[in-house]
């Protein structure tokens, strides 16, 4: 079972629980009023959830039940596949598999397996076609993310990428985004960023206590040299700095968002985004 929403061209896997909410809905069941919708439910909190998930998803406008209703999930046709595909409104690259870092909690960390770890990289040729694809006939503004790994280890990779469509960036029809560990954002990348009107979303736990688990390859802390990076890029541009950087955090034993809020950390008015 699937939602559809052609207008914002995405396509969201609805998992079992939440289709058979949806059924009841379909049966007359008032799905909203939780009294109601748990008589028919093996386990409660799940069914709170997925209500809840289905409510947020119809808010946002992922609201039509199409493909159950018009063709089931076997008959899903190649075109609208393809159509819902090249008019999604994002693109990610995962420019690299590389990372310069090893955060204890991430799949790059002493917890999993290195042999599931490769140093796969996108060639800038490779990028660039797909942007093409995707902006061939297009009115709406597409959203180019630059992902990892670690995506600054391919920094020139990305210009390359940047450079190639000017044209587009001026007109407002793409738009960059990346997603950074800031261990490599010297003043190059920050103006490379700031010239060309990066969204930046920087990852960072907290302070210097918070953010333990972040690591460099040899185990050495992360934690002064992103806060010296970011410092550095904001003396460059404040404005770029507080309309365009945000701040991840992923949580964990060592922080707490109530641990964020006291933190030395927060005296440097960061604008967190996520916190996961
Ligand atoms: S910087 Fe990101 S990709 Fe690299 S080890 Fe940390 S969490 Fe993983």
């Amino acid at each position: 079972m699937y939602l559809l929403s052609r207008d914002r061209g995405i396509l969201i896997y609805i998992p079992p629980l939440m289709d058979e909410i949806i059924l009841l809905r379909n049966k007359g069941v008032d799905i909203n009023n939780d009294n109601e919708l748990l008589k028919y439910a093996n386990n409660q909190d799940l069914y709170i959830y997925y209500r809840n998930k289905l409510r947020y998803y119809e808010k946002i406008g992922v609201s039509y039940p199409g493909i159950r209703e018009e063709q089931g999930v076997s008959t899903l046709e190649a075109s609208l596949v393809d159509y819902l595909f090249y008019h999604s409104p994002n693109i990610v690259f995962e420019v690299t598999e590389s990372c310069n870092m090893r955060c204890k909690y991430c799949v790059y960390g002493d917890l999993y397996k290195k042999e599931d770890r490769t140093n796969r990289q996108l060639r800038s040729s490779q990028m660039i076609a797909a942007i093409k694809q995707f902006i061939r006939g297009r009115s709406g503004q597409l959203s180019v993310g630059f992902y990892g790994g670690e995506p600054l280890l391919s920094f020139n990779a990305i210009k390359e990428v940047v450079n190639q469509f000017q044209r587009e960036e001026s007109s407002g029809l793409i738009k960059w985004r990346i997603t950074t560990n800031a261990t490599l954002l010297n003043d190059e990348v920050a103006r490379f960023f700031i010239r060309h009107n990066f969204s930046v979303l920087i990852s960072l736990d907290g302070d210097a206590e918070c953010n333990a688990y972040r690591v460099y390859k040899d185990g050495r802390q992360t934690f002064n040299d992103v806060i010296y990076n970011i410092g550095r890029m904001r003396t460059l541009d404040p404005d770029f700095f507080q309309n365009n950087v945000r701040f991840n955090s992923v949580l964990h034993n060592k922080n707490s968002v109530k641990k964020y809020m006291t933190s030395s950390v927060r005296n440097l008015k960061l604008y967190h985004q996520y916190l996961n």
